[in-house]
């Protein structure tokens, strides 16, 4: 049996395991194999009920029967009470205080408890546990893989799988079990080169699958988890490397400017540049003399004044001719936003910047194309036709064309595209920067530009083609948001400030966690506040009388365009929205933000969030109001008014969260043990660096085809290019 076998010949499937198994993309052996466990069941440290005397700490694996609430006889406690069973026997479960519990669970629910047996002689029960739902294990020690096993010292581990409805955790334990049987194992590939594992004392691939699947010691999932960790990030560095490479070898625009000439464009700017912006811009500047195109990635808070530095870059670019001789007309610039607010917003900074040069900007947007200068009125931009804004970027006339998405459609062409410029996007690889450039060999300069407050061990990862500048420093003079957290029964004194802040004619965002009202009936359904509802009740009650809007992620986008334009004309006055207002727009009259249920998000997320309301010189502020006022929340929520920057807060998430919680991590598509080499600067590294060294030996992968195979199906399940 080899590993490029479907999992179809190893066991024989029913429609429900086809359905699953396609959800979670496993066609063949070796992606039933690389389907890695996510944690391990000390099968050791679990009780069975028939076992357990009174006094006992205990954790007991089982069914919930009986649910049911009632109040205690003679204090009249609230009190929550069930069955739990499992295969040796039954036993009582009594929650005091916390009724809710039962209204929570369900009846047949799978769970793992955790509490002490109470109680004396047949009216024992389990008081108080700590419960959560749980991957159904046999407990049967006998159980095939671990009859070999030998000797007492050996842990009793039990692999517990990822699972989707149609498939269990037990079912991908056996079916794997029966794949390294039928000697998959003797066929498999390593895609990590052998000198590599040893320089990092990995185990190879054969020892690394058994030991995650069937394991015998923690010791040696911890080594094959490594291992697994390792190869995840060297085979998106490989593909990152390649990438890098290809640019590198290609040729671009060669563009020297004189320091005086860009002087005498930033020092028309109504601020003088923080140093953080000159180091970007020497950067950037000293990237363009190079002879193969930059690629860079310029890394700064909202606000830390990213467009300006768009603005003189470009003007370098705008205001140089191509080497060629006979060629006619500037290079061209093209700034792509990710929404058509933004594209907006950018051409009218750009306006402001270059209105006083005789420097033509485009912009085009789904909904309509604009021109700067107007012909009629030279301080005026006009609304000119699709057709002839393509025309003239065509034949070079306009040389700074700024939109969205529209601009890299077919038919957009640019005479001599030189420095494209991307705002908040991911996903922008090679293939696109070709395609903007079209006929022309020459590939565009590239800088991208984000607000997204990542760590710099998942920057040098999926960033590892980029170049990285950081803007790390603030304009002076900015007033630092005022952030407070308020205990959320001690609400009075926040809304009567919001209420001072709307009469002053300001705005403000409410940030709830949900859409919609909690679902009664689903398990563990959250508690937390929903747009919907609190919407309405803010209506009702504290900000009775002003215009209150919704926005959500469910909403279709011309809703939510039209939401945000009438909150940014400000005929709504507040805005409750779940977090998608995260990369919203720029509304400087906003002033105050409120954020519930704040422990529900990662501190560079509230950051981003509280980001919203710098954008005015007035003093803006953020009021958090976490659902539990614990001193563990009310400590990490703290770092918000401590930390200097947005990429402090994202070094915190990955230390005090674990990289499951970092912010918008789904967003990336790393798996979890992905996301735990994320956390090990050592191994990020490692991977750089070996990756280099081969994609510079070997750059298509000749000698190495396991790992080329290994690369693109990793690249395949993530969500950046
Ligand atoms: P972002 O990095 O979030 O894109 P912007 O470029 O939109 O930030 O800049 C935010 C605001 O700060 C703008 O109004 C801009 O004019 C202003 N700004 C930019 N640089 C400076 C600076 N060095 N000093 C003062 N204000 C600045
Ligand atoms: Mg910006």
């Amino acid at each position: 049996m080899k590993p490029t076998d479907l999992i179809s010949s190893l066991v024989r499937l029913d429609e429900a395991h086809k359905k699953a198994l396609a959800r979670l993309r496993l066609v063949t052996i070796s992606d039933l194999l690389y389907h890695l466990p996510t944690r391990y069941e000390n099968i050791s440290e679990i009780h069975s009920i028939g076992t357990l005397v009174s006094g006992q700490d205990a954790i007991v694996y089982g069914r919930i029967s009986g649910l049911k609430t009632r109040k205690a006889w003679k204090s009249r406690r609230p009190i929550a009470e069930g069955w739990v069973e499992d295969s040796a026997g039954k036993m009582k479960i009594i929650w005091f205080n916390q009724p809710y519990l039962a209204k929570m669970l369900v009846n047949g629910a799978y769970v793992k408890l955790a509490g002490k047996i109470t109680g004396t002689g047949d009216k024992v029960y389990l008081a108080n546990p700590e419960i959560e739902t749980a991957t159904e294990i046999p407990i049967d020690r006998h159980d095939s893989i671990f009859k070999g096993s030998t000797g007492e010292q050996d842990d009793t581990l039990y692999p517990v799988y990822r699972e989707t409805r149609g498939v269990t955790s037990k079912w991908f334990y056996h079916a794997t079990a029966r794949a390294m049987k039928a000697g998959v194992l003797d066929h498999i590939h390593d895609p990590i080169p052998q000198d590599v594992l040893e320089r990092y004392h990995l185990p190879d691939i054969r020892t690394a699958f058994m030991w995650m699947h069937a394991p015998k010691k923690v010791m040696h999932t911890e080594a094959a988890k490594k291992r697994f960790a390792f190869e995840e990030v060297f085979s998106i560095q490989i593909a990152k490397q390649k990438e890098r490479r290809e640019v590198f070898s290609a040729s671009s625009y060669v563009v020297k400017t004189e320091p005086d000439h860009i002087k005498k464009f930033s020092s028309r700017f109504p601020f003088p540049l923080t140093g953080a912006q000159e180091k970007a811009i020497t950067d950037i500047l000293s990237d363009f003399k190079k002879n193969h195109p930059m690629s860079r990635l310029l890394e700064g808070d909202v606000g830390s004044g990213k467009t300006a530095v768009a603005a003189t870059t470009a003007y370098a670019i705008a205001t140089s001719r191509p080497v060629t001789a006979q060629d006619w007309g500037a290079l061209q610039i093209a700034y792509m936003a990710p929404t058509e607010i933004l594209a907006r917003q950018h051409f009218l900074s750009f306006i402001e910047y270059f209105h006083h040069l005789p420097v033509s900007i485009g912009l085009m947007t789904g909904s309509g194309c604009m021109k700067f200068p107007s012909k009629t009125d030279p301080t005026k931009a006009t609304a000119i036709s699709r057709a002839q804004l393509l025309k003239w970027v065509k034949n070079g006339e306009i040389p700074i064309l700024i939109g969205t998405h529209a601009l890299i459609q077919k038919s957009v062409e640019f005479k001599h595209l030189a420095y494209v410029i991307i705002d908040e996007q991911h996903r922008f690889g090679t293939a696109q920067r070709r395609a903007l450039a079209k006929k022309d060999d020459r590939i565009p300069h590239l800088l991208s530009m984000t607000a997204t407050p990542i760590p710099r061990t998942l920057a040098l990862t999926i960033y590892g083609d980029l170049d990285v500048t950081l803007l790390d420093e603030m304009p002076v003079g900015r007033k630092p948001i005022i952030t407070k957290t308020i205990p959320t029964h001690d609400r009075k004194a926040m809304y009567d400030h919001v209420r001072v802040e709307l009469e002053r004619g300001r705005q403000a965002y409410v940030i709830c966690p949900r859409i919609d009202e909690p679902d009664p009936d689903k398990e563990f359904s959250l508690q937390a506040k929903s747009v919907k509802a609190e919407a309405e009740r803010l209506g009702k009650k504290e900000l009775k009388g002003y215009s209150i809007g919704i926005l959500h992620s469910k909403m279709m986008p011309a809703a939510k365009e039209k939401l945000m334009a009438d909150f940014s004309a400000g005929k709504i006055r507040v805005l409750v929205a779940t977090s998608v207002v995260e990369v919203g727009v720029n509304v400087p009259n906003a002033t105050v933000i409120l954020i519930e249920g704040a422990e529900r998000f990662g501190l560079s997320q509230l950051h981003q969030l509280r980001g919203r309301v710098i954008r005015s010189n007035e003093q803006a502020y953020c009021y958090l109001i976490p659902e539990s006022t614990g001193e563990k929340t009310v400590g990490r929520l703290k770092a918000l008014t401590t930390a200097k920057n947005g990429f402090e807060l994202a070094e915190y998430d990955l230390a005090l969260r674990g990289s499951g919680e970092l912010y918008g991590m789904k967003q990336w598509g790393l798996t979890d043990l992905g996301m735990e080499a994320i956390r090990n600067m050592k191994m990020v590294k490692a991977a750089r660096t070996e990756a280099a060294a081969l994609i510079d030996a070997d750059p298509e992968l000749k000698t190495h085809p396991a790992l080329k195979t290994r690369s693109i199906a990793i690249m395949g399940t993530l969500h950046f290019e």
